[in-house]
């Protein structure tokens, strides 16, 4: 037997009662077989909601797979998301963009601590929730190697009037070169400085309308649609958020 420290970041029920789980850890993705975890008299039962902290016994037996036993829960984060559509609707978001920006790279402990840092803060500022998501997919695009370049025009190179960003050519523009073409405020302008220049640590939340979130969010789609080829599937159900 094993016990691996880590949060579920997708369960999947399969047969009548097995789940699927993934489990982030400092280093890996395990795997996670739960044996009748969806009957509400098993042990696993209260183990396997999405994003749940804790210590988890696994085990491997004669078989490949491992298999989950018990654990012990730190932080049951999925109370702060199923209050109402928006946390439901996001915390679909956060599993589809964590499971596919992880499952083909090499993990490293940053993902991990990005993860835990972004649940506590959602439970801790819950006013400050449409910063929070938009900052946890700004971060994972830039562990990911994808970021703006705010240094210096993307089209002429100098480094002076930087203002508004071109997110279809992929970059910071200056006042010559966009003619007043990019629709960007200021106010918008340093919330994308923020979300991809400020330390994880000491993160100042800022309060946002819904409006500028899903301005935000699309852009940032944009961003992720041009690196790995494909839409999200969230994106329509952030799309209908009202
Ligand atoms: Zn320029």
């Amino acid at each position: 037997m094993e016990e691996v420290k880590g949060i579920i970041i997708s369960v999947t029920k399969y047969r009548e009662k097995d789940a699927i789980i993934n489990i982030l850890t400092k280093d890996r993705i395990l795997t996670v077989q739960g044996r009748s975890s969806f009957s509400i008299t098993s042990k696993t039962f209260p183990l396997i909601k999405l994003f749940t902290k804790g210590t988890f016994e696994i085990y491997k037996g004669n078989t490949p797979n491992y298999k989950l036993k018990d654990g012990n829960i730190d932080e049951y984060y999925f109370n702060c998301f199923e209050n109402d559509y928006f946390g439901l609707v996001t915390s679909n978001f956060i599993e589809e963009i964590t499971i596919k920006m992880l499952i083909d790279n090499e993990i490293n402990k940053y993902n991990y601590i990005l993860l835990e840092k972004f649940l506590d803060y959602y439970l801790k500022y819950s006013n400050n929730r449409y910063f929070l998501v938009l900052l946890y997919f700004a971060k994972l695009l830039k562990i990911n190697g994808i970021s703006i370049n705010f240094d210096e025009c993307e089209v002429c190179h100098k480094k002076l009037n930087l203002n508004k960003i071109d997110f279809s050519n992929g970059g910071v523009i200056c006042y010559q070169c966009d003619n007043n073409i990019t629709n960007m405020s200021i106010k918008s302008f340093s919330l994308y400085k923020s979300l991809f220049l400020q330390k994880i640590d000491d993160v100042l939340c800022e309060e946002i309308t819904l409006e500028q979130f899903k301005e935000i969010f699309d852009n940032l789609c944009i961003l992720f649609e041009s690196s790995f080829g494909f839409k999200l599937n969230s994106q329509v159900l952030i799309d209908k958020i009202k």
